[in-house]
């Protein structure tokens, strides 16, 4: 199979906001009494403006029980992406990463999109600057171009199709078997799980999360050692000697599953600790371990959890309700390009859906 890696040299984070300027925006510590008080405040704004809160597995617990208690919701990106577009609510309230919000605005693009923060960003998004991505797309013209969600408007305006990690391995393999070639970008671990589940032939630009690349397979297995009846779960954004290790591999949604069906008590968790409180609700009487970030080898710039998600809280969600501000805009042409990727990847997995839901006895043949 031929697989090349397209080795970027300005992956680094150091964009518009570095991972040092994420933790230094990051909010402060709230007393109980400010806490209830600003939720108190965001309930009444989230009312008074007829908004719904979007918030992701990894921000702060306090926005993940915000949300579902408004009637929002807390999910994968894809289920955020769904959510966004089919609710009635004409304001969209963000609490997660840029390109969530700019997924938001491509898909409802009637609706206002707001974000506690726009500089919450995501490494795999600055690793992958559109106009170095349009180079590589244009020397390799044969390839249908697969781009993971989190990625710039602009990357995804140049896409033929757009995936989350809960619909990339059907999706390319589904590519692979009609004789596809594709172009992958930009999680290079993740790309690389993929084409060793499906065979594909991919092409892979060279980015990271710099959350998931963190796991140490050499730590994870001493562990390992400690808690041999535990369960292994983990993100495939994780380096190989990790997702090697794992008994379940996938999305966020996927490893909550796996610990609120799994009958095994203990569980380490290769992901943004983000994911725990969530894990901790549905599945209180399980035992969650945080996979090890650190040891010999450990370069943490984030001990498994993500700055830009940590940047979303409380003041700054009742300031962007507040004043409206900051919103998510985006380009009317990227717009239209970006929203064709993002479609392609919804009716798909919506196909998918209802192809299963149809051989579902009881439910009635396709
Ligand atoms: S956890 Fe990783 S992939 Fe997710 S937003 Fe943060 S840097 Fe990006």
């Amino acid at each position: 199979m031929d697989t090349q890696l397209f080795d970027y040299t300005k992956q680094d984070a150091s964009g518009t906001c570095s991972t040092a300027l994420a933790w230094a925006k990051t909010p402060a510590l709230l007393t109980p009494s400010q806490r209830n008080a600003l939720a108190d405040r965001a309930r009444a704004l989230l009312k008074q403006h007829n908004a719904v809160l979007v918030a992701h597995y990894y921000v702060d617990g306090l926005l993940q029980d915000l949300a579902l208690e408004t009637g929002g919701i807390v999910s994968d990106s894809l289920e955020m992406a769904r959510f966004g577009r089919d609710h009635a609510a004409q304001t969209l309230v963000v609490a997660g990463v840029r390109f969530m919000g700019e997924t938001a605005k491509i898909l409802s693009p009637e609706k206002r999109v707001l974000m506690p923060d726009l500089d919450a960003t995501c490494s795999l998004d600055l690793g992958c600057p559109a106009d170095d991505f349009a180079a590589f797309c244009d020397a390799h013209p044969d390839r249908q171009v697969v781009v993971y969600a989190n990625t710039s408007a602009a990357v995804k305006a140049r896409a033929d199709w757009m995936v989350t990690s809960s619909c990339a391995l059907d999706i390319v393999a589904d590519l692979h078997a009609k004789g596809q070639k594709i172009l992958w970008a930009p999680d290079r671990h993740l790309g690389r799980y993929i084409q060793e589940q499906t065979g594909a032939d991919m092409l892979m630009w060279n980015g990271a999360c710099i959350v998931h690349d963190e796991f140490k397979g050499l730590e994870l297995e001493l562990l390992r050692e400690q808690h041999p009846h535990a369960q292994i779960l983990v993100h495939p954004e994780s380096p190989k000697s990790v997702v090697d290790m794992a008994h379940v591999v996938g999305s966020t949604s996927a490893l909550i599953k796996a610990v609120v069906e799994g009958t095994a008590q203990e569980y380490i968790v290769a992901t943004d600790n983000g994911i725990l409180h969530r894990m901790r609700q549905l599945a209180p009487g399980k035992t969650l371990i945080e996979a090890p970030t650190a040891g010999n080898s450990a370069t943490c710039k984030s001990c498994a959890h993500c700055p830009w998600m940590a940047m979303n809280g409380l003041a700054n969600l009742v300031d962007c309700l507040e004043s409206g501000q900051p919103q998510i805009h985006v380009e009317e042409t990227t717009r239209v390009l970006a929203q064709r990727c993002i479609n392609r990847m919804l009716d798909f997995t919506a196909a998918r859906k209802k192809a299963a839901a149809g051989m579902t006895p009881g439910i009635g043949a396709a």
